[in-house]
């Protein structure tokens, strides 16, 4: 492509580079922090940082962000993890309202994606109720960005022109009540948030509603850190492996795990050898 020179004038500062909103009193701005990896946080996430008074953040963020904050913020832990007591959701809401309405502009800072299995709408509705002005800042989730650090394309034209997010924990702690036979029979790619309690339940039903035993399954821990691991395994034994921890983990069921094979870029710094052709030669990916 020839390279047009761009006439663009050189300034440092990023919000005003990219004229990003300013940060005004009394609001709250709720969001996503990324998946791990703290270079996946966007540029209004930053701005955002640098800007708040005070930073209500989640246990899953990248706690590296926070040194990105104003000397004096008030930095304040508001986690939650599955099977530990922490916050309740109620008081997160109170407090977002409370500090917004003494006229601190208040960050909510979530990991992953704030929309995204992560209560961001039930928070932002306690702002809607009480009177106190938002915005949403979108962030990478882990059930897209988490894949892309494992090598697996959350779609792909050989193997899945749909995908499916779901979570494993329903309000009640159990699995949700959903129609898994149709799930199964409808979406080619399955991606599990928070289910490595009820994986070898989910797999039963899915091969029960006719999915192969011998389908590929991934489950990626702490995805996009230094932390990261990624276990191959079938959906008959998915149970078993997603039993094996306790960390954090996306787990996809699908023909599209097997692209890690071909596109596993962390491996492949680490001297693994990728596989040009994972789905055999017959794929589309050389088609334009
Ligand atoms: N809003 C978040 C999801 C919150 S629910 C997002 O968009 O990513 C919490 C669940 O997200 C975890 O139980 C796990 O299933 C998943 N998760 C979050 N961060 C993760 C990470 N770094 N690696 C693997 N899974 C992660």
């Amino acid at each position: 492509m020839p390279n047009r020179p761009l006439n663009l004038p050189r300034r440092v500062q990023l919000a005003d580079a990219l004229n990003l909103p300013v940060f005004e009193k009394g609001w709250v701005w709720l969001t996503g922090a990324g998946p791990g990896d703290p270079g996946l946080i966007t540029a209004l996430g930053i701005h955002a940082i640098q800007n708040a008074d005070v930073i209500l953040y989640d246990a899953l963020i990248n706690e590296t962000l926070l040194t990105l904050a104003r000397p004096g913020a008030e930095l304040v832990f508001a986690g939650k993890r599955a099977g530990v007591k922490s916050c309740k959701q109620s008081d997160i809401s109170r407090t977002l309202v409370s500090l917004a309405k003494k006229g601190k502009r208040v960050l909510r800072l979530k990991g992953g994606d704030p929309f995204v299995f992560g209560r961001g709408g039930e928070e932002a509705l306690a702002l809607t109720r009480g009177g106190v002005p938002f915005r949403v800042v979108p962030g990478v989730t882990s059930g897209i960005g988490g894949l892309a650090y494992a090598g697996i394309p959350v779609t792909h034209r050989d193997t899945n022109h749909a995908v499916t997010f779901v979570t494993g924990h329903g309000a009640d702690g159990k699995l949700p009540k959903l129609d898994w036979t149709a799930l199964g029979k409808s979406s080619p790619t399955i991606v599990l948030f928070m289910a490595r309690k009820h994986a070898g339940e989910i797999a039963a039903k899915l091969i029960a509603a006719g999915r192969r035993a011998q389908e590929p399954a991934a489950i990626v821990s702490d995805a996009t850190t230094g932390r990261q691991n990624v276990v191959v395994t079938t959906l008959a034994r998915l149970g078993e492996a997603a039993a094996a921890s306790s960390a954090p983990a996306i787990i996809v069921i699908g023909e599209n795990v097997k692209l890690r094979e071909g596109l596993d870029w962390i491996g492949a710094m680490a001297g693994r050898v990728l596989e040009p052709h994972p789905l055999g030669r017959d794929d589309l990916s050389d088609a334009i």
